[in-house]
């Protein structure tokens, strides 16, 4: 069965016709030398965009977090975060076993932390704790259910942080997602972070690449990472052109990616046995544990309808929508989601 309508992740985009058009266009050169014309606009328009002095251009979001892990934390030191972060959890323990990095997790609601938590989580400072040395939060908080962070909140987070002495750090994977819902600007969401990273890949709609930010100390110590773990993308002008591309044409649609979201949403809330999350952007989280279906079972079978989801734990399923998920998709979806529920239910009478 093909999937026609695949809400597994903003990440199924394929480049429009205008992107693809950019990127045959784009100038290029070598990337090492800041060579690369489209590559160098494309890192000062992130800066830019971000308040940030400088930016380097990188093959993905989890390098860019990598990549900062190592440029802020040294073996055996803490970082403090949600225990949904997908830094702790999808990320192949590369935390551990590139930057040496301890984790301290903690319980936030939908994925966010207080301020309070993070002063109750600050051990002194004394040779028996690993020392405490980063604060990261993810925005939008991809397993707290796409919530956005307020920005007030990441302030008083990032004041615990610099009163304990402890960089910050921003996984903004979905920070334009957060900017669109809530209308505060990109630079306002990380005004206090030292580092923050964009993707390109999720719903901006690029084939790949992620651009990181910060200091030009800390991009330069960076660089130095991304010559070590490989080095520079050389004619990468090719793919800057698309995330350029993205800037200019794929951020304020992402407002439909977020009513096509709430439509889903609303739509699942008239189905027996399906709960649904609180959507905020892009994301719809839905249980699916009263189908009497676990979410892999419930996928399986909704596949045969020519739609896919994700699973995340056992009973929890993820629908994103995209770029390439049109509004008509979601009726249409929301047919498949009803059959399959409904479908099960009556098996089980
Ligand atoms: C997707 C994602 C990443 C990793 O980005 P890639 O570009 O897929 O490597 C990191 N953090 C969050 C919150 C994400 O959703």
């Amino acid at each position: 069965m093909t999937i026609e309508i695949d809400l597994y992740s903003d990440t199924q985009t394929r480049p429009t016709k205008g992107m693809r058009e950019a990127m045959a266009k784009a100038e290029v050169g070598d990337e090492q030398q800041k060579g690369d014309p489209t590559v160098a606009r494309l890192c000062e328009r992130v800066a830019d965009l971000l308040g940030k002095e400088d930016a380097v251009f990188l093959p993905s979001g989890t390098m860019c977090n990598q990549i900062a892990l190592l440029v802020h934390v040294r073996p055996g030191e803490e970082v403090i975060c949600d225990r949904t972060s997908h830094i702790v959890n999808s990320e192949g323990g590369g935390g551990a076993a590139l930057a040496g990095a301890m984790f301290r997790c903690l319980e936030g609601a939908r994925g966010m932390f207080t301020p309070e938590q993070v002063e109750a989580a600050i051990k002194p400072d004394n040779r028996y704790n690993p020392r405490q040395v980063l604060v990261e939060v993810e925005q939008t908080s991809n397993g707290g259910g796409g919530s956005v962070w307020p920005a007030e909140r990441i302030r008083a987070v990032a004041a615990v942080a610099r009163k304990h002495k402890l960089a910050t750090h921003m996984d903004g994977a979905r920070l334009m997602n957060a900017v669109v819902a809530s209308g505060t600007s990109a630079k306002e969401f990380c005004r206090d972070m030292d580092s923050v990273w964009l993707d390109l890949t999720k719903g901006l709609g690029c084939p790949v690449g992620a651009v990181l930010a910060g200091s030009k100390a800390f991009i330069a110590e960076a660089w130095r990472w991304k010559q070590r773990l490989g080095g520079s993308m050389r004619q990468a002008g090719v793919i800057a052109a698309a995330g350029l591309y993205a800037l200019d044409h794929h951020v304020d649609r992402l407002a439909e990616d977020h009513k096509n979201a709430k439509t889903l949403a609303q739509g699942l809330a008239e189905i027996p046995g399906l709960a649904a999350e609180p959507v905020e952007t892009n994301m719809v989280f839905f249980d699916v544990g009263a189908t009497g279906l676990d979410g892999y079972q419930f996928n399986e079978a909704l596949k045969r309808y020519g739609v896919r989801v994700s699973v995340g734990s056992a009973r929890r399923v993820r629908a994103l929508t995209h770029l390439d998920i049109p509004a008509a998709a979601i009726p249409k979806a929301l047919d498949a989601i009803r059959r399959v529920a409904m479908r099960n239910e009556a098996a089980a009478e």
